[in-house]
């Protein structure tokens, strides 16, 4: 069985206003993402692809069609089973993921929460393995200790990665990780990420308008327009 299969799924938002046209939203996306591969996810704003991403998240059921992984059926809605046994393997990185974050709380609460909610160590041990993410990412253990405005764009993203990192997942799910970033700082952060993937085993989906990104760091793409989406392989 395959890591994530997307199977025909379809997602309708039904309008909130009378002269809103049904029918927008998502139609039988289907895809299959296999354990340590990598998937891109493109098309031009309005596509579907927030919404997709939020049914693989979990947070959302699908109208029609479904999402397994690890061959179960992912059921939105049904918290405290997500929260056991999908959640902590699906950890999403998005852009400014640490400026949504509590602003008063240090990197360390910040990457230790997770652990909190799904690290079965005593709690003594949190410390150590937030020096050990911090070090994953590339970050001095120095910056445990700061709060989020005094970090770099480049170092926010770091510590968001290191977050989604700390429950051991094995698919993380990326919308736009290097789009709030300056140019110069995207390959540092692209390069993490595929260090990342081939250390820790990760399969990525990766939402992205930055080529380079997708480029980079996929395999295979899958191509959104007005709710659908077609798979094709990246040249390698
Ligand atoms: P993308 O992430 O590619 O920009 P979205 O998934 O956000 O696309 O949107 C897909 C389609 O669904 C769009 O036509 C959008 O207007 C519509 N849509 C998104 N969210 C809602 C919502 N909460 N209510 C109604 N329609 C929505
Ligand atoms: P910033 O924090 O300034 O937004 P980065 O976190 O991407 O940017 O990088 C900070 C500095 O660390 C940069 O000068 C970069 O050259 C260096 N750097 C980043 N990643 C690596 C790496 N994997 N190996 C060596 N040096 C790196």
């Amino acid at each position: 069985t395959p890591l994530l299969e997307v199977r025909d799924v379809t997602f309708t938002y039904r309008p909130t206003r009378r002269d809103q046209a049904t029918g927008q939203g998502i139609h039988d996306v289907s895809f299959v993402l296999e354990a340590n591969a990598s998937l891109g996810i493109v098309g031009p704003s309005g596509c579907g692809k927030s919404t997709l991403a939020r049914c693989i998240a979990g947070l959302q059921e699908p109208s029609r069609g479904q999402i397994l992984f690890h061959g179960d059926r992912v059921a939105a809605g049904d918290d405290e089973r997500l929260r056991a046994s999908y959640w902590p393997r699906v950890q999403m990185v998005w852009q400014d993921v640490v400026g949504a974050l509590n602003p008063r709380r240090r990197v360390r609460d910040l990457i230790a929460e997770p652990l909190h909610l799904y690290d079965r160590r005593p709690q003594e041990q949190f410390e150590d393995r937030v020096l050990e993410l911090l070090d994953m990412v590339n970050l001095p253990a120095a910056l445990a200790s700061y709060h989020p405005h005094e970090l770099s764009g480049g170092q926010a993203q770091r510590v968001g990665l290191a977050r989604a990192l700390a429950s051991d997942p094995e698919l993380l799910l990326c919308d736009e990780p290097t789009s709030a970033l300056d140019v110069s700082v995207r390959g540092h952060v692209l390069n993490l990420l595929r260090r990342l993937r081939e250390e820790l085993s990760l399969s990525i989906i990766c939402i992205s308008h930055d080529q380079q990104a997708i480029a980079s760091i996929c395999d295979e793409v899958l191509v959104m327009e007005n709710g659908r989406g077609r798979v094709e392989a990246l040249g390698a």
